[in-house]
């Protein structure tokens, strides 16, 4: 797998893509971007972009891939992306997938790895169900499988945890459907690259990225 260019996780929600996401970025110096938390916080900063993003996103339908390249050229735009990023969420349709593809046309960097974490659908509607975030640094967890020391705490640093809106189980049912429908296809347009990778996500947290870590090379050291 060549070393430089931008790593993309696939995968439906609840996979664990932001947990793995957040992990492998810190053990490659790459930043995380994930589009969902660029939205949340324009949501939290009251952006205009943000108040209309809120509707979307609490019905689960996907936000206008415009708005989505726009806040993806300015972000990839910054000096810290110029060894390149880790998307999570980042393309959900083909037009997306394509504009990207356009957009590294003209750039020095290109895909170094796709990353297709796979799961059982009753296991996504678990771990979505389950999941917490703290409402102040992003952290996750999951009142099962990976529970804060304290209730309703941030480990790491005491925020609250909070459900996502659209974490509630008729949600969950409407993103899984726009998965299918809208994300799915994009496994065949990136499935015959050379970084094209499947990996299973079952397990905890720790079994998932060791699997991901020796996919990308980055096993020992
Ligand atoms: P996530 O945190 O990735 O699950 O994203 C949460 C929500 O943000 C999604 O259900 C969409 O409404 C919106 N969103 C995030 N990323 C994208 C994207 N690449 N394209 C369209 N909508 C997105």
């Amino acid at each position: 797998m060549t070393e430089r260019g931008h790593i993309i996780f696939l995968g439906a929600p609840g996979v664990g893509k932001g947990t793995q996401a957040k992990l492998l970025s810190r053990r490659l110096g790459l930043p995380h971007v994930s589009t969902g938390d660029m939205l949340r916080a324009s949501v939290l900063a009251g952006t205009e972009m943000g108040r209309r993003a809120k509707a979307v996103m609490d019905s689960g339908a996907l936000v206008g891939d415009d708005i989505i390249l726009g806040i993806v050229r300015e972000r990839l735009a910054e000096s810290d992306a110029s060894s390149g990023v880790l998307f999570d969420g980042f393309p959900r349709t083909l037009a997306q997938a394509k504009d990207l593809d356009a957009m590294l046309a003209e750039s020095p960097l290109g895909i170094r790895a796709v990353l297709h974490l796979v799961l059982a659908d009753e296991e996504i509607v678990e771990r979505l169900s389950g999941r917490r975030v703290c409402a102040q640094c992003g952290a996750i967890y999951h009142v099962r499988f990976q529970p804060p020391k304290q209730e309703g705490v941030c480990d790491r640093c005491g925020g609250a945890l909070l459900q996502r809106d659209d974490d509630r189980p008729e949600v969950i049912r409407h993103r899984l459907e726009v998965y299918r429908r809208d994300t799915e296809p994009l496994i065949a347009y990136y499935a015959d690259r050379p970084g094209y990778r499947e990996i299973s996500a079952e397990g905890d947290t720790e079994t998932v990225s060791k699997r991901i870590l020796e996919e990308v090379g980055e096993a020992h050291g």
